[in-house]
């Protein structure tokens, strides 16, 4: 999902419809922007579908009126997935002795079913099935006197990923877990401030990138005044590395670091790595594009759009269904035959999650009169379940858990298979020396099945790590 607030300039609610766009890659199934108004007081609008088709209507923007608002854009981790209820998105609010307060939290709890068990028993009414609503019950239940207060009582008592955007009628808060798993940066945007999940969407509102909310901080932002706190016990942070694999935009800057450079430094890695002879480096677009852009520089094998990709769809692996995701590969990339034809291809993408798209996309480029084709993949092979607010399947349906690389190869039907390693992913994200398998730098768990947060619930429902 992604997050956004701002505060401290008018319509401050446009801004938040604008950094939401933005934001658009890190969830595509709904938005929602909860404002306030000292006349008008909280006001709230949740749509399904993109930013651009609900937040642009005059008609509805002037709903949310006011200096201060935060906003949402959803995309269903495991639970809902396919049945979103208009009530499960986000953002929440909820009314309390010191007035309402409303949360838009990006990432997923791991404990939320154990919370919402002992908080419903002592008399919580859940208005929706996410774990974030938890966060509101417990700062309901909370004993502290300001809203900020009970808000750190409420997250120390969460685990799992969570960076949160929150507002109360004066203040803009901003939080991310102790490990800070999940992004989350602040901006100056005229006399305001802004909380972003990504850079990317501080550009588009011309605002100033300031620093990024560290792992473990609390930002309380007034219109004048931005106050840290640190209300966690310190860990040593474990970001999210798939972050700069996929899940981020490349125009962000994350940890100091361009997520396209990254991106282009795994795919030098994985030339050094995986070596072929070939006659043309291939993006699956978008997401193997900048991986291919280095591949190709660092091998000397020219680089060509060999697959074309219609710009109108979404991501394909954000849409919910089975059904509709297979059929997604077809209605969003096409062969450039013209360039196929008759040579030997390697095509890089960013990922093998079910081996869906891989399997398409080789037949595609057969048909189309590829000689050969080779795939390069921009990650190490995808084994093990994200608990922490990246949609992967359960265990059985991931390629890499069931089958070595030589099946996954023969099931795909390629010519060659290979993966970066995840000491070449760690040097291309900055870490000359690879991973320290002791402190690993970040959250690998997907790649490495090494767990920073236990996976309490999914261990409850039997899950073995
Ligand atoms: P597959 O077809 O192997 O299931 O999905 C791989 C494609 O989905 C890749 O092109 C990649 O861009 C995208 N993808 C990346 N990350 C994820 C993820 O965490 N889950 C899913 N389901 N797809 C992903
Ligand atoms: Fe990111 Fe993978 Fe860790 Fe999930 S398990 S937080 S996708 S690195
Ligand atoms: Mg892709």
């Amino acid at each position: 999902c992604g997050v956004f607030g701002v505060i401290g300039v008018a319509d401050a609610a446009n801004f938040v419809a604008l950094g939401l766009h933005a934001l658009q890659h890190r969830g595509q199934e709904a938005g929602g922007i909860v404002s306030y108004d000292p006349v008008q007081g909280f006001n709230s609008a949740r749509r399904f579908g993109y930013v651009r088709d609900n937040f642009t209507k005059q008609s509805l923007m002037e709903t949310l009126p006011g200096e201060l608002a935060i906003g949402h854009v959803r995309y269903s981790t495991a639970g809902s997935k396919g049945n979103t209820q208009i009530r499960d998105v986000q953002p929440f609010f909820g009314e309390f002795a010191m007035g309402g307060a409303a949360i838009a939290h990006n990432g997923n709890l791991v404990n939320a079913d154990e919370l919402r068990r002992e908080l419903i028993e002592r008399g919580s009414i859940f208005q929706s099935s996410s774990d974030s609503e938890c966060i509101i019950h417990l700062m309901a239940r909370s004993l502290q006197r300001t809203i900020p207060e009970r808000m750190k009582d409420a997250l120390r008592r969460v685990e799992g990923a969570f960076s949160v955007v929150a507002m109360t009628r004066t203040k803009l808060i901003g939080v991310r877990d102790p490990l800070g798993v999940r992004p989350l940066v602040l901006g100056r945007v005229g006399d305001g401030y802004v909380l972003s999940s990504e850079t990317c969407a501080l550009d588009i509102i011309g605002a100033e990138f300031l620093r990024e909310v560290e792992p473990g901080e609390m930002v309380v932002i007034t219109g004048t005044t931005v106050e840290s706190f640190k209300p966690f016990e310190p860990k040593r942070p474990r970001f999210c590395i798939f972050e700069h694999v996929y899940f981020s935009r490349p125009d962000s800057i994350i940890g100091g670091r361009s997520v396209y450079e990254t991106r282009r430094q795994i795919g030098v890695e994985l030339a050094r790595e995986a070596p072929v002879e070939a006659d043309l480096v291939c993006p699956v677009p978008d997401s193997g594009t900048p991986a291919a852009i280095g591949y190709a520089h660092e091998s000397g094998i020219p680089f060509g759009m060999g697959i074309i990709r219609n710009q109108y769809m979404g991501r394909t692996f954000i849409e919910p269904t089975e059904q509709i995701r297979n059929m997604g590969v077809r209605l969003k990339l096409n062969v450039n035959r013209a360039l196929i034809r008759g040579k030997r291809v390697i095509l890089v993408d960013d990922s093998v999650v079910r081996g869906t798209t891989s399997r398409k996309i080789k037949e595609m480029i057969l048909d189309a009169g590829a000689a050969e084709v080779h795939f390069r993949i921009a990650s190490p092979p995808t084994a093990w379940p994200c608990f922490y607010g990246v949609d992967t399947p359960e265990r059985e349906k991931l390629l890499a858990a069931t089958m070595t690389e030589t099946e996954m190869q023969h099931h795909l039907g390629v010519a060659s298979l290979r993966f970066v390693s995840l000491d070449g992913l760690y040097r291309a994200v900055g870490v000359a020396q690879g991973r320290d398998a002791r402190q690993p730098a970040y959250c690998d768990a997907c790649f490495s099945g090494d767990y920073p947060v236990k996976p309490t619930d999914m261990v409850a429902k039997g899950f073995k790590l």
